[in-house]
């Protein structure tokens, strides 16, 4: 699926909070470690890695919880103030936001390039081994970006 014209819009599930992102993103993966499983109520979470620069929120606030990973990392999660939806995280990378690919009105381009924290995904989970996946966090995104970069050139 090719990218859409930026900018492209989302929000959350009342309508209170509405966002913009005006660039394509980095990079979009499946995340299957637990909390992710436990915040979706789904096997995995599809994460969109977009620059703070490209990131806009237009209307409505959010309420965080500050989650404390495994690593030790506190990562800022973001809910819409009325109706909860899950919107985005800030991770403890400085200039990068994570988008929950669900949140956007039209999510048919974020289709994933690969998968992190394989290592819990639930047992009926295939990962595609074409995909780049990582057993664990990535630490270094690099290769998820490069991917993502692949999959939408012309
Ligand atoms: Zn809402
Ligand atoms: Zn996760």
């Amino acid at each position: 699926m090719a990218l859409p014209e930026f900018p492209v819009d989302g929000g959350c599930s009342c309508g209170a909070v509405r966002y913009r992102l005006k660039a394509a993103p980095l990079s979009v993966y499946n995340c299957h470690c637990k909390d992710c499983q436990r915040y979706s109520g789904a096997a995995w979470s599809i994460s969109m890695i977009v620059r703070e620069g490209d990131f806009e929120r237009v209307s409505g606030e959010t309420e965080t919880y500050d989650r404390k990973a495994d690593s030790g990392n506190v990562i800022v999660m973001h809910f819409c103030a009325a109706c909860h939806t899950w919107l985005w995280n800030d991770p403890p990378l400085p200039g990068i936001k994570v988008l929950r690919a669900g949140s956007l009105d039209r999510m048919d381009w974020t289709r994933p390039v690969g998968n992190i924290w394989t290592d819990s995904k639930t047992a009926w989970v295939d990962i595609d081994p074409a995909l780049v996946n990582f057993t664990k966090g990535a630490v270094d995104r690099t290769p998820l970006f490069e991917a993502f970069t692949r999959a939408h050139q012309d």
